[in-house]
């Protein structure tokens, strides 16, 4: 199948999770693929593999998004010669612990994964966006970033700095027809939350199960969607009905 003539979105993080779901829902929504993730090449190839037999093509992009200069030699050049249309900054990572046991590698590696990554990535990709004038922007920040969670102070903080960051970003953008939202997701089933207690959880949430990447997806796809003229700069939580 000939798919040069699509849109590209650029998903980070999408070897899995949330990500490979956004990935899959982007794919069978007409869009090409740039995929990357940090370090488990079996799992991005995996979804390649899926993007491909959706009709989609699939890049996949190895590199870490806290680190700036390995963030700038993977992408600026791809992102230059071929702007994407849509850019969900999803990648993530999570080091919980009690803030008076925590340690300044926990509460570092999370900011700079979470955060720092944020401006690692999107500064890559803004001017390019900018010059087409047109866009979507998807930010995955958290519940945890609404409401503070116990033993995530480092987690919390990077995904309320998220928000404000794409509020702010949107405020700079808009005028140049890029649409940028936050999803904030509530307890998704991922490898980030498997070992968490669930009965201990499920009485917190009143829709009383865990989400599926796909119910983050398909919330990211409609805001990529051109159909989406006019959500701009919003948090949308994805929760069960968690209070956000
Ligand atoms: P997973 O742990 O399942 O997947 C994380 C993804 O991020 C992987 O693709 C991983 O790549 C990539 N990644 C992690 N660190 C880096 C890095 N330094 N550089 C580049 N890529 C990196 O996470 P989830 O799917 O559960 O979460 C996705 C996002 O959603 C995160 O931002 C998370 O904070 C957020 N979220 C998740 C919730 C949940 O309940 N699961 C709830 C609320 C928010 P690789 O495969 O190579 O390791």
């Amino acid at each position: 199948m000939k798919t040069k003539n699509k849109k590209t979105a650029l998903v980070t993080g999408g070897s899995r999770g949330i990500g490979r779901a956004i990935v899959l829902r982007l794919a069978e929504s007409g869009f090409n693929i740039r995929l990357a993730y940090k370090s488990n090449h079996d799992a991005a190839q995996k979804v390649k593999t899926e993007v491909e037999k959706i009709g989609a093509e699939c890049e996949v992009i190895c590199f870490d998004i806290s680190d700036y200069q390995a963030t700038k030699s993977a992408l600026a050049a791809k992102v230059d010669a071929d702007p994407p249309q849509v850019v969900v900054y999803n990648a993530g990572i999570a080091r919980d612990n009690l803030f008076v046991w925590m340690t300044r590698d926990e509460w570092d590696s999370v900011l700079s994964t979470n955060l720092d990554g944020f401006y690692n990535v999107m500064h890559t990709v803004m001017f390019p966006m900018l010059r087409e004038k047109q866009g979507r922007i998807v930010i995955i920040s958290s519940i945890s970033g609404q409401t503070g969670q116990a033993g995530q102070v480092n987690y919390s903080a990077s995904k309320a700095g998220l928000i404000g960051a794409a509020k702010a970003l949107a405020r700079e953008v808009g005028k140049r027809n890029i649409l940028v939202n936050v999803v904030a997701p509530g307890i998704i089933a991922t490898d980030m939350t498997s070992k968490l207690p669930k009965d201990q959880i499920l009485p917190l949430i009143p829709l009383n199960r865990f989400g599926n990447p796909g119910d983050v997806a398909s919330v990211v796809d409609f805001l990529c969607k051109e159909e989406n003229m006019y959500i701009h700069g919003q948090v949308i939580g994805v929760n069960g009905g968690m209070a956000g």
